[in-house]
């Protein structure tokens, strides 16, 4: 087997992404209403999610698709984080939402479409918070490593990179996911490094292999989209595990994190 770079762990309260533990975070794909990320994010906690995702500015393709709470649901992730002591990522989408932002989340995401956002990656590279950086959709590896550099050159080293499929031929899936990356990253960079099997395939069904693969393949952790009833949900329902499926991903991915020798973390 090739040998694993070193990798700088990033901190998030108690828990560490890219140490020895897997991580997986889970939440809705857009934060619909407080009830809705409260009930969300209880069942992923007991189910052994440490890290709670929700957006509230939601970067559609189609404008007339729901664009996310916006700031409401800054306040409503405030709360339920407060009420249920998990950390919570959301992604950013403007400079400007950062000040609003760094009181309330743990980990800044910056989506697909962002990748590029040099503007953006830099000013995170000023705050004292961890980025996530999800692959840009017809990124190269280097370019995605250039833009975490972005963020590092600014004194930011706190940079967590997530694989979440590029855009490929196939219809079937909605992106490729390339889980060679994910081997690839942990045997040439330090970067801790997370899968998104639910944006990775945009097909339900497909989520749970798929995180099995990405564990094999030596990812850090999962971002997985779980939603009360995802045929109701206002965003990625398509994509969206309900609370059984997602017990369901979890009793399958323990085992073989045993046999990795990198077993769940869980509060
Ligand atoms: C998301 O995670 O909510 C999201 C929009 O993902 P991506 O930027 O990978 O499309
Ligand atoms: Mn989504």
């Amino acid at each position: 087997m090739m040998s694993q770079k070193k990798c700088r762990s990033v901190r998030v309260g108690n828990v560490e992404i890219g140490g020895p533990n897997f991580v997986i975070i889970a939440g809705p794909c857009s934060v619909e209403s407080e009830e809705h990320l409260q009930e969300t994010a209880a069942q992923v906690k007991k189910t052994g999610a440490s890290i709670l995702r929700g957006g509230v500015f939601k970067l559609r393709t189609n404008p007339q698709s729901f664009q996310g709470l916006g700031n409401d649901g800054l306040s409503v992730a405030k709360r339920v984080r407060d009420q249920l002591n998990l950390p919570i990522v959301c992604e950013v989408t403007d400079p400007r939402q950062i000040g609003d932002m760094v009181n309330v989340v743990d980990i800044f995401q910056v989506g697909s479409r962002n990748m590029y956002n040099y503007s953006l990656l830099k000013e995170l590279g000023k705050i004292k918070k961890p980025v996530m950086l999800k692959r840009g959709f017809s990124a190269l590896i280097e370019e995605w490593i250039l833009a975490a550099n972005y963020v590092l050159e600014g004194g930011n080293d706190q940079v967590i990179l997530c694989e979440r499929g590029i855009r490929s031929f196939d219809k079937v899936t909605r992106n490729t996911l390339d889980l060679a990356s994910v081997s690839y990253l942990k045997q040439n960079h330090e970067f801790p490094v997370i899968v998104d099997p639910s944006h990775g395939t945009g097909v339900r069904s497909l989520v749970t292999p798929m995180s099995l693969a990405a564990a094999a393949a030596g990812a850090d952790g999962l971002l997985v989209e779980v939603h009360p009833n995802p045929d109701k949900a206002l965003s990625d329902g398509f994509q969206t595990l309900d609370f059984q499926q997602f017990a369901g991903l979890v009793n399958q991915l323990d085992p073989l994190l045993k046999v990795l020798n990198r077993p769940l973390y869980t509060l």
